[in-house]
């Protein structure tokens, strides 16, 4: 019988590394692997090697993946960001559930006249993520009602006429006001139909960046100082930022789990959003995340934030992240 046991166990092992990629070991993974539909790993802006992927993967024969299986053929799938959320739009009414968060997000994104929260769109996203997303995550509240001596306001809203083409997902900004006081604002895009799913972990990314402000404030006036800051706090808001979306995804799958759309993080492509959040969940475990993202993001002109060879994160800011024993972000 032992031997029998320890049989099962060899050939499952085996099965495991002759298959590293079918796995639904990441918290993704298994928050969707109800749904039915496969994930597909992707590469960080590589559309090629996406498309690749793609059409390498068997998907199933689910609604969904007979859906996906005809927007990438015949024919080359369209490279316009519209044109393909168009076909996400299409396919989000077609297969999801009706609900308070698709409707409100189709709703919004169908409006011609994305500025200044025309339809209570603000109020709608604070009151999904209020409840939708756990205490430990929620940051809004804490946010909404700061008062300190440095912040003379605390602002949540969508991008106006001014920010437009400016912010892609959302920002948190602090700026001088008058008194030497400060106005910590987070803005969220609202120029490209960003759909409600999509934001809500990213209004609780940059809340969490928010609890930081005193250090922000700090170091206004001295970009580098700014940028090592920013880098490792960087690695706390992607934490949480995943640590929200599990969490959504386990309460309201078919949501979470199945949303299309356009993405730019990985090359301009129709896809669920698990499968954008499974990609970065495994590149932050694999401890690669940060490290490119001081490469290519927003801080890629900061090189001292580099070791000089440029292979990896500098050491002592490595440090700092991985003493943080975040639980997504290594
Ligand atoms: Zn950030």
């Amino acid at each position: 019988m032992e031997g029998f046991v320890v049989n099962i166990r060899l050939i499952v092992l085996l099965g495991i590394l002759a298959n590293p990629k079918i796995t639904w070991a990441n918290d993704v993974q298994a928050a969707c692997k109800k749904r039915g539909l496969p994930v597909v790993m992707l590469t960080y802006r590589d559309r090629d090697a996406n498309l690749r992927a793609i059409e390498a993967a068997s998907l199933g024969s689910s609604d969904l993946a007979k859906f996906l299986k005809s927007a990438y053929s015949p024919g080359p799938l369209p490279k316009s960001e519209e044109k393909i959320q168009e076909l996400a739009d299409l396919g989000n009414k077609k297969f999801l559930p009706e609900s308070e968060i698709k409707t409100l997000s189709l709703e919004y994104s169908s409006h011609e006249k994305k500025i200044s929260d025309p339809r209570g769109y603000k109020k709608a996203l604070l009151d999904l993520a209020n409840k939708f997303v756990t205490n430990e995550h929620n940051k809004i509240a804490w946010f909404q009602t700061l008062q300190d001596p440095l912040i003379s306001s605390t602002v949540i809203r969508p991008a106006d006429e001014k920010d437009l083409g400016e912010i892609y997902g959302a920002t948190m900004r602090t700026s001088p006001s008058s008194d030497s006081h400060y106005k910590l604002e987070v803005v969220f895009s609202n120029n490209a139909s960003e759909p409600i799913p999509y934001l809500i972990p990213l209004l609780i990314h940059e809340l969490s960046h928010a609890q930081e402000y005193k250090e922000f404030v700090r170091t206004a006036n001295d970009v580098k100082a700014r940028s090592e800051f920013v880098i490792v706090d960087e690695a706390r808001a992607f934490d949480v930022q995943m640590r929200t979306y599990v969490s959504l995804a386990q309460k309201n799958p078919e949501i979470f789990c199945d949303w299309l759309y356009a993405t730019w993080s990985y090359g301009d492509l129709l896809i669920p959003l698990s499968w954008a959040m499974a990609s970065m969940e495994e590149e932050m475990r694999a401890g690669r995340f940060i490290y490119d993202y001081a490469k290519r993001g927003v801080l890629k002109d900061q090189p001292y934030l580099l070791k000089p060879d440029k292979t990896a994160l500098r050491g002592d800011l490595q440090k700092k992240i991985t003493d943080l024993k975040l639980r997504y972000v290594k």
